[in-house]
C-alpha cells in the first residue's frame, strides 16, 4: 500500500465522496494531505454517517471541505510561534526551554494541525545546516536554556544519522540537560522508529524525552505499541500529548481508552489539549467548558498515572495554561473568615478547616 496524498487517490480509495472532489481539491490547495498506510489500515470505511466517514482516525486524517470555512478568530500562527522566534529554527518562549525546528514536513497531516500554514510539501522541507549551526550557536550562547525540544514537522521523518548529529551536538552544551522529542511516527509510520533511531536520539549524559502525539486509542495498533517499546527499552521515557477533538475523542469512554492503553504501553499522559485556532478547523474544536466536563468525568474513574493536564496555547505566543477544572472553593463565612470546600470525585462538596479571609 503506497501513501495517500490527493484527494483523488482518496475518493479512489472510497475515503472520500466523489462528489465532493472540487471541494477536497481546494482544501489540499492550501493545506497538505498525506495518510500512510498504517493510517489508512486503521480506517473503518464502513463507518459512514450521512454518506461522510464518521470513523475517528479518518476525522483526523481525511481532509473535509469545512476546512475551507476559517473562522475570524482563528489565525494563521494561532500559538504565535512567530513572535518567539529569535533566529530561524528557534522557538523561545519560555526562559528555561526552546524548541529547535528541524524539518517542515510530516508523514501525515493532521487536519486539526497548529502549524498547518507552515508544514507541508509547499515549504522548505528542513532547516538548511546552515539555520541549524546559527540555531545551535544561539542555544550554546544562553546558559538558562536547560531543555531543547526537538520537533517540527516531525524530526523522527530524520535519518539516524542526521539525528545523532543534532542530539550529539546538544550533548555538547553543558547547560542543556533534557533533549525532547515530540513526534507522531511511532503511530504513523512505526517501522520508521528502529532500535537505530532510539539510539540516535538518546542523549548521552543528559535525559532524552520521547512525547508521542496520539489521539484515539485505536492509534496504538500492535506496530505502535512495538515501536514505542523499541523506544522505551533503550532507556528513554515515554510521554504522550493528545488533542481534544470532536467526533475522535470528545467522549470519556474514548478519552479513558485512550489514556488507559497509554499507560499499559508505559507512556505517562501528559497534555490533553484543547484545540488551537488553526484556520478551518473549527468543526473539530470543543467548546471549554464540553472539554472541563470530560476532564472532571475522567477524575478518579481513571488512576493519577492516566490523568494528563488539561491545557490551552493561549492565542498571540502568550504560552500554555491550565484549564482542567477547579476543585476548590473559597466560601466566606464571616467578614474575616472562609473555608475552603473541595469536591471529591463522586461531585460531593466537603469542607475544609476555616481560614482568615486574608490569608492568601
Ligand atoms: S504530526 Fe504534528 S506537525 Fe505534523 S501535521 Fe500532525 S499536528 Fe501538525
Amino acid at each position: 500500500m503506497k501513501p495517500l496524498r490527493t484527494p483523488a487517490a482518496l475518493v479512489a480509495a472510497g475515503l472520500a465522496p466523489p462528489e465532493q472532489l472540487a471541494a477536497l481539491e481546494q482544501v489540499a490547495a492550501r493545506y497538505a494531505v498525506s495518510l500512510t498506510p498504517d493510517v489508512i489500515s486503521l480506517i473503518h470505511s464502513d463507518d459512514k454517517h450521512s454518506g461522510e466517514l464518521a470513523d475517528p482516525i479518518a476525522r483526523q486524517f481525511v481532509p473535509d471541505p469545512a476546512e475551507l470555512d476559517a473562522r475570524p478568530e482563528e489565525r494563521a500562527d494561532p500559538i504565535g510561534d512567530d513572535a518567539h522566534s529569535p533566529v530561524e529554527g528557534i522557538v523561545h518562549r519560555y526562559p528555561d526551554r526552546v524548541l529547535l525546528k528541524l524539518v517542515h514536513i510530516c508523514p501525515v497531516y493532521c487536519r486539526f494541525c497548529f502549524r498547518r500554514e507552515s508544514v507541508g510539501p509547499g515549504h522548505r522541507r528542513w532547516l538548511s545546516r546552515a539555520a541549524l549551526v546559527r540555531a545551535l550557536d544561539y542555544i550554546r550562547a544562553r546558559p538558562q536554556i536547560w531543555e531543547v525540544i526537538l520537533t517540527g514537522g516531525d524530526p523522527l521523518v530524520l535519518s539516524p544519522r542526521r539525528l545523532r548529529e543534532v542530539v550529539h551536538a546538544l550533548e555538547r552544551i553543558e547547560h542543556v540537560k533534557i533533549v525532547r522529542v515530540h513526534t507522531r511516527v511511532p503511530v504513523v509510520a512505526p517501522a520508521r522508529v528502529t532500535s537505530e533511531v532510539a539510539r540516535a536520539i538518546k542523549a548521552r549524559g543528559k535525559a532524552t524525552y520521547v512525547v508521542l502525539h496520539a489521539n484515539h486509542p485505536r492509534e496504538l495498533s500492535a506496530r505502535a505499541r512495538a515501536a514505542c517499546a523499541r523506544i522505551i527499552d533503550a532507556g528513554i521515557p515515554m510521554l504522550s500529548q493528545s488533542v481534544l477533538l470532536r467526533g475522535v475523542n470528545d467522549d470519556p469512554d474514548t478519552l479513558a481508552a485512550l489514556m488507559r492503553t497509554l499507560v499499559e504501553n508505559r507512556i505517562k499522559p501528559y497534555y490533553l489539549h484543547h484545540g488551537d485556532l488553526a484556520p478551518g478547523t473549527s468543526h473539530l474544536r470543543t467548546t471549554i467548558p464540553q472539554g472541563q466536563s470530560l476532564v472532571r468525568a475522567l477524575h478518579g474513574r481513571l488512576s493519577g498515572l492516566c490523568q494528563p493536564t488539561y491545557v490551552l496555547d493561549i492565542p498571540g505566543g502568550h504560552g500554555k495554561s491550565p484549564i482542567g477544572p477547579c476543585y476548590l472553593q473559597r466560601v466566606p463565612t464571616t467578614e474575616e473568615e472562609a473555608r475552603f470546600e473541595i469536591e471529591d470525585f463522586n461531585g460531593v462538596r466537603h469542607p475544609y478547616p476555616p481560614v482568615r479571609q486574608d490569608d492568601s
